[in-house]
């Protein structure tokens, strides 16, 4: 049997401190997962059970250490915004994995942006479309190399950051997080069967905004580095 044509080369991320690389299947995010984010996208943090959107695997960035990957302003869009995020990078699927399990199944963390296109996710809700021109263009999702848990330990907490410019614009710590990693996880496998390669975006506190082309982003977690992003 053969392909029609060769087939697209499988999306992989770089391991930390390793030759191999994680293949990647599907990339879940998370949607307002800090309470201060959620207020200053006009919601009340304390009323709604998480919710995900997804991009397609195609759409990372890799963002090598100590380097500084271009991202290309998206077209169609005038207001396109970073979300500093923690990923999670799940190594074991599974699905109604009980919370108090669902750590065991995650290989490693990144960095990672959940790069949007604002003005159109602010038409799609007003207009009750899909998300996915907002959230899932090509190069939208910026990731640094997987962390092993066995390098780094499970994160649960320590601070997230972003500048642009050498202007911080989002400081937090990932504790938190509304729905932590393993509350995430535990979710998330009620609605998909989750499966080894699968990423999890989990969620950027607040200070999200917009970026122009030639803006240099640097964004960190404790205990897994920080990452360099320019706009081009
Ligand atoms: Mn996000």
């Amino acid at each position: 049997m053969t392909y029609v044509f060769d087939p697209a080369p499988q999306a992989a991320v770089p391991v930390a401190g390793s030759d191999a690389r994680f293949p990647v299947r599907r990339i879940y995010c998370v949607g307002r997962n800090y309470e201060a984010h959620a207020r200053e996208m006009g919601h009340d943090p304390n009323r709604e059970p998480p919710f995900f959107f997804a991009k397609p695997a195609d759409a990372l960035l890799y963002v090598a250490p100590g380097q500084t990957a271009e991202f290309p302003y998206p077209a169609q869009s005038q207001n396109v915004h970073f979300e500093m995020e923690l990923v999670a990078a799940i190594g074991k699927g599974g699905k109604n994995i009980p919370v108090e399990r669902a750590l065991d199944h995650v290989f490693g963390y990144a960095l990672g942006l959940d790069m949007t296109r604002r003005d159109l996710q602010a038409e799609a809700k007003k207009l009750g479309r899909p998300w996915d021109t907002a959230k899932g263009f090509d190069h939208s999702a910026p990731i640094g190399p997987i962390h092993s848990v066995a390098q780094v330990g499970q994160m649960a907490s320590g601070a997230i950051w972003l500048s642009v410019n050498g202007e911080e614009k989002q400081r937090s710590d990932i504790s938190q997080m509304i729905w932590p990693v393993a509350d995430t996880i535990a979710f998330l496998s009620t609605l998909f069967e989750l499966k080894a390669g699968d990423l999890i975006y989990t969620g950027t506190p607040e200070g999200v905004g917009a970026v122009n082309t030639g803006d240099l982003m640097k964004g960190g977690v404790d205990g897994i580095g920080e990452f360099a992003v320019r706009v081009v």
